[in-house]
């Protein structure tokens, strides 16, 4: 492969065209093992961004991505409808909480966030109320497009960079108890002071249930969430949970949603969706939003996109819920939560790890300072793994079904490349 086309002209996530870094060239996946192009094979410890909880080049995911290509790939979803999309959101609204009754399907993370702010902004329309914030917490991250980023944390995304162009919107401190703590009934006080004050002005609250991901791999207290959904309910302001890192049994529970027992007015996922085959993503509402949306001046929801509900995709996913229907993925991401349990308290005793935290297959190491990302990425390859560190956070979320001796090669490589 050309490695030196690649630095010179392709953009990768968050890269630079004037001091690139490397790029490992990987040839095939299969299971929890990327095989790189020097036939080395290494361990996937990032389920490729949350998304391959089943693994690579799994025969059932193959086998619906085949077959659906020789019936068709794609066909536009203005006026025309068809069975792996019906399918697939029978299926999302069997396994959401029950008062979620409609789906708009579209392509990515981001456009999901996109879609769930412009529902909210549009059932306030209807309303005939002018309510232009969203409120949200510090430390969260929702997206890269426009909208998505304006609720993200603005140090991590850089809101000073878009100044003037990028609306404002309203930040909470982030919940700071963690998951297994002792709740602290003063850690809701600032975004209860914030929905207080700014009730008018709200359309909606958009949060990531119980795991903030990008923003800083924070592990929160459910009671955070449930406290959220009453002061929502209080004040009649919608809530907005973006499940895109956290659904499909990353954190123990089919949607970390449940950890609190409650239920959004509007829910976003998409990464493991597809089980990491194809770029999918849903949003979720109520009959009462949908209804009071369409009421309104616009008469419809004003969203479609070109590759909307792509019947690829839809089949895709249809066969990664089947797997998840089976039911092994409480099993294995218990058996994962409990093996990180035993082994990542041990690494506090490095001098560099300022705390490490886990939830179902979800293990953090943070670090005091921020590491060289590449010469511990070189590390972790020449180690046998797949680790992709950001800032201070060196993290894994494996796919589903690796196994105990994998999970070890894990974290014995974290702790080796800290030493
Ligand atoms: C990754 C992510 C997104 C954005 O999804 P993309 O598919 O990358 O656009 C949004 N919200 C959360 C919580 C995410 O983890």
């Amino acid at each position: 492969m050309d490695l030196q086309f690649d630095q010179q002209h392709i953009w990768h996530p968050y890269t630079s065209t004037v001091s690139p870094l490397p790029c490992y060239p990987v040839s095939r996946a299969d299971g929890v093992y990327l095989t790189l192009e020097d036939g080395r094979k290494i361990i996937d410890g990032m389920s490729s961004w949350w998304s391959t909880i089943h693994g690579y080049n799994h025969p059932d995911l193959n086998n619906a991505a085949k077959a659906q290509i020789d019936q068709m790939s794609h066909v536009m979803f203005g006026g025309i409808t068809h069975q792996p999309a019906v399918e697939l959101c029978k299926k999302l609204i069997d396994i959401t909480p029950s008062t979620l009754q409609h789906v708009f399907l579209a392509d990515s993370g981001s456009v999901a966030v996109e879609v769930a702010l412009k529902m909210a902004l549009q059932y306030w329309h209807s309303k005939g109320q002018r309510r232009p914030k969203f409120l949200t917490v510090r430390h969260g991250y929702h997206g890269d497009t426009f909208a998505a980023m304006s609720v993200t944390d603005p140090d991590n995304s850089m809101h000073s960079l878009y100044k003037g162009f990028l609306p404002e919107h309203i930040f909470a401190e982030s919940p700071q108890g963690g998951f297994f703590e002792p709740w602290q009934e003063q850690d809701i006080e600032d975004f209860k002071e914030k929905i207080t004050t700014h009730s008018q002005e709200i359309a909606a609250v958009i949060i990531e249930p119980i795991v903030q991901g990008a923003g800083g791999m924070r592990i929160y207290h459910p009671t955070f969430l449930s406290k959220v959904r009453q002061l929502c309910d209080q004040h009649g302001i919608l809530l907005i949970v973006d499940e895109i890192a956290t659904g499909f049994g990353r954190t123990g529970k089919l949607f970390a949603c449940e950890h609190a027992g409650i239920t959004p007015d509007i829910m976003c996922l998409g990464k493991a969706l597809t089980g990491g085959y194809m770029t999918l993503s849903a949003t979720l509402t109520t009959s009462h939003v949908a209804d009071t949306v369409c009421n309104g001046e616009a008469g419809c929801f004003m969203h479609g996109p070109t590759f909307m509900g792509n019947p690829l995709a839809c089949a895709v996913a249809n066969a990664s819920l089947d797997i998840l229907a089976k039911n092994h993925w409480k099993e294995q991401v218990k058996s994962i939560e409990k093996q990180l349990a035993d082994t990542l308290p041990a690494l506090t005793r490095l001098g560099n790890v300022k705390a490490v935290r886990w939830l179902g297959a979800i293990g953090v190491v943070e670090l005091h300072c921020p590491v060289d990302l590449a010469v511990i990425q070189e590390v972790f390859v020449d180690n046998g793994v797949w680790i992709r560190p950001f800032g201070t956070l060196v993290y894994i979320m494996p796919p589903f079904i690796i196994n105990q001796q994998e999970l070890s090669k894990l974290t014995s490589a974290i702790e080796q490349a800290l030493q």
